[in-house]
């Protein structure tokens, strides 16, 4: 078969794979919501080299079906609550070949896509109060953002030329402040600009997990008083780990006192701005100089996709900008060239049509449909919350907040922190291992927790019913077999 399909072949084809991805999801519901993949196909995979001569189509979509849509991550299933993952929006699916079939760069220039993500960005300050003069991009994730954000907040507050001479001949050392509960991915590009972890100001958080105001008001005070510059501050609205959402309005007023740039992670919570109960609090992410949102996390889109929007354009397009003669354009909106280039605002030059995804789920829900599946899973996590509660073998571990449920089995028998935490170690890795629900796990004030993040628009009360069932079936056997 020749590279360039016939129209025929194409259409031919095509309807096989949109036979593959409905017989997916609507077979999702009836099968385990997790397997591993068997070691003997981990093995055959890793084996079989590439192909010296094409494959037919027919044969490549039947080893799909066989050796991979067997063994999803996980995701899309009514019962998987596993880290911050949803199902996909179905329009979102078909965005992704309708963008791969015009596959454009979205460096920039003046073609639609370029445009659609202009009025997609335009969506999400409208969505988080952020002014028309802000600047947005679709990146890969929250990370992404993040790194993005505090690049340009670096830019601006670190006293030296830092695109030319890097940080060498700054003349005072430098903190970045967030609370003990803040995503991994902030100390991450921390520690890529070159600043090293050192300079972060761990800020304690309190029985809410929300970061202490007045912890963070004293580390600057006292930072200030060292002749440390500060560079950021790093808020989180809807953390990881419980889903806490940082006293925003409280924290902007520090910033704007000290003079320090506030960057809001509402990578999870952030599309919880339309929601009913968290809607006022998170509004307050407009004070922000940049913000990180994930539409891939609570808006359905399929990974990856990632905002990040930055208050002060200018200084973003000066922290990227740099536009060698094979890029140069006439600078005309009307031409070739169209608006300024996304390339000069952040690190990336080819740009996938990411925007096309985010737009489509966006019109599949409607903001009124997103805020009805947001309020359903704040809801559902109330549920559990309360069932977590009124259940003599389970403990609540956090104040439920957003749509992050921590808890954990107990037994009388169970002697001590470190027998709870073994048994349910080992309760979770049976439980997921199972196939009946999926959730995971993290640490709280060091101690062993289950975690359940409802980000699904599949998922009802049966089904937490049926995870709590399993869970409470899991620790009674293991409570029942003795320590190991
Ligand atoms: C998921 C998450 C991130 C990281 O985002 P990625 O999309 O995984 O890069 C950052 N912050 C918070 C609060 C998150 O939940």
């Amino acid at each position: 078969m020749p590279a360039d399909w016939t129209a025929d072949e194409i259409r031919r084809v095509g309807r096989l794979v949109v036979d593959l991805i409905a017989d997916h999801l609507s077979s999702l519901p009836r099968e385990p919501v997790f397997r591993p993949v068997p070691p003997e196909l981990a093995d055959r995979l890793l084996s079989t080299p590439a192909p010296l001569d094409p494959v037919p189509p027919d044969e490549v979509l039947r080893a799909f079906q066989d050796a991979i849509e067997p063994y999803p991550f996980g995701n899309g299933h009514p019962r998987f609550w596993g880290w911050v993952n949803s199902p996909p929006a179905v329009m979102g699916i078909f965005a992704d070949a309708l963008a791969a079939a015009m596959n454009p760069s979205c460096a920039g220039g003046n073609h639609a896509a370029v445009h659609v993500e202009r009025q997609v960005v335009q969506w999400f300050r409208d969505l988080l109060g952020f002014p028309a003069s802000s600047m947005g991009l679709l990146v890969s994730g929250g990370s992404m953002a993040t790194l993005t954000a505090l690049t340009v907040a670096r830019h601006l507050a670190c006293g030296v030329d830092v695109r030319a001479n890097g940080l060498r001949d700054a003349p005072r050392p430098f903190a970045f402040y967030m609370s003990s509960e803040a995503h991994g991915c902030a100390r991450k590009a921390i520690e890529l600009l070159g600043f090293g972890s050192g300079s972060i100001r761990t800020i304690p958080a309190g029985a809410d997990y929300r970061m202490s105001v007045d912890a963070l008001e004293a580390a600057l005070e006292g930072d200030r008083a060292r002749q440390v510059q500060p560079i950021a501050v790093v808020a989180t609205a809807g953390t990881t780990n419980t889903g806490a959402i940082d006293d925003l309005d409280a924290i902007a007023g520090v910033c704007r006192r000290h003079g320090v740039w506030l960057h809001v992670d509402a990578a999870y919570g952030g599309p919880a701005v339309l929601s009913t109960e968290y809607g006022d609090r998170l509004r307050a992410a407009s004070r922000a100089d940049s913000v990180a949102l994930d539409p891939h996390k609570w808006l359905f889109v399929p990974v990856e996709a990632g905002l990040v929007l930055v208050r002060d354009a200018g200084a973003m397009r000066s922290a990227f900008s740099l536009v060698p003669p094979y890029l140069r354009t006439d600078g005309s909106a009307t031409g070739v060239g169209g608006p300024p280039w996304f390339s000069e605002y952040g690190f990336q030059q080819t740009r996938g049509f990411r925007a096309l995804k985010v737009w489509m789920a966006m019109q599949q829900f409607g903001l009124n449909g997103y805020k009805a599946a947001i309020d359903d899973n704040i809801a559902l996590a109330r549920y559990l919350a309360d069932r977590v509660r009124s259940a003599p073998d389970l403990g609540l571990m956090a104040p439920p907040s957003l749509s992050v449920v921590c808890f954990r089995y107990l037994d009388a028998s169970l002697n001590g922190e470190e027998a709870v935490a073994a048994l349910n170690r080992a309760l979770l890795e049976r439980l997921q291992l199972g196939g009946e629900a999926f959730i995971t796990s993290t640490e709280l004030r060091g101690r062993f927790v289950l975690r359940a993040c409802i980000v699904n628009y599949r998922s009802t009360h049966a089904d937490v019913d049926r995870m709590l069932d399993a869970v409470r079936a899991i620790g009674r056997e293991l409570v029942a077999a003795g320590p190991p």
